[in-house]
């Protein structure tokens, strides 16, 4: 059984067809990417599962249920985390009570706060920051605490949406490396990621939007040979 399940799919904003028709299934303990160019329709993809959109067609199915029109914060409760490009954490507090404020809501309730905050801390890297306000952290280390405060949750699948943006080559391997461990560790992870050597790396399958459209699917190697997705990326910086 998938854990996600995406079934014809569509959303239009007025005119513009954002996402058009797209079914596709994603296998629990996976690290699947959804890559294409910008205004392809990643983002829009993640706000129709995470419920902060509602699609004017198809529905987005979690555990073989239905989650289309629940309200976001129920579709958190079932264990769908998403991290933020731009974090906005707390920044007197520490670390830890950031940290702490993600364990405190999502699936598993108030039970074993510290426990799931340490958790997420460790898989995150950032466990050795804990008492650090988050003022005084790099971006990098800041999209590592959005990532805390996602799995923290005890999500089971986590959305990652261009979590390496503006990081640096030593930032974007760190950040690789800890969507690797969280994988590990069980959750199943969606990425949107521009960097295309990371995502070939990391990445069991590939899913490639264009213009709202679903044009490609599968491995890595397979996709990115195909003349469809070699086409879609000509004349953008994303060629190379
Ligand atoms: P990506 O993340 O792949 O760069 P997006 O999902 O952000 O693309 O956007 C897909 C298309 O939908 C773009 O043309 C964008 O301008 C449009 N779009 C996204 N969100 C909205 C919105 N809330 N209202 C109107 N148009 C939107
Ligand atoms: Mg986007």
């Amino acid at each position: 059984m998938s854990l996600l399940e995406v079934r014809g799919l569509s959303k239009n904003f007025r005119g513009l067809a954002a996402i058009s028709d797209v079914s596709f299934a994603i296998a629990e303990g996976s690290i699947t990417s959804i890559i294409g160019p910008n205004g392809a329709g990643k983002s829009t993809m993640f706000n129709l599962i995470t419920g902060y959109l509602a699609p004017t067609a198809g529905e987005v199915r979690f555990r073989d249920r239905r989650i289309t029109g629940l309200a976001t914060n129920r579709i958190a409760e079932l264990g769908v985390a998403r991290a933020f490009q731009i974090a906005r954490p707390f920044r007197d507090l520490s670390v830890f009570d950031n940290v702490r404020i993600g364990a405190l809501f999502g699936k598993a309730g108030r039970r074993d706060v510290e426990a799931a905050t340490r958790r997420a801390m460790e898989l995150a890297s950032i466990a050795h920051l804990a008492t650090q306000p988050a003022s005084a952290l790099t971006v990098g280390q800041l999209r590592h605490l959005e990532v805390a405060r996602a799995i923290a949750t005890r999500a089971d699948l986590l959305l990652a949406d261009e979590p390496c943006a503006g990081l640096n080559p030593t930032e974007t391997a760190a950040m690789i490396d800890v969507l690797r461990q969280v994988r590990k560790n069980g959750v199943t992870v969606v990425l949107v990621e521009h960097d295309m050597p990371s995502v070939m790396e990391v990445s069991d399958r590939l899913l490639v939007l264009d213009a709202g459209r679903l044009i490609a699917e599968g491995p890595p190697p397979v996709v990115a040979n195909d003349p469809k997705v070699i086409a879609a990326y000509l004349g953008t910086p994303d060629a190379a």
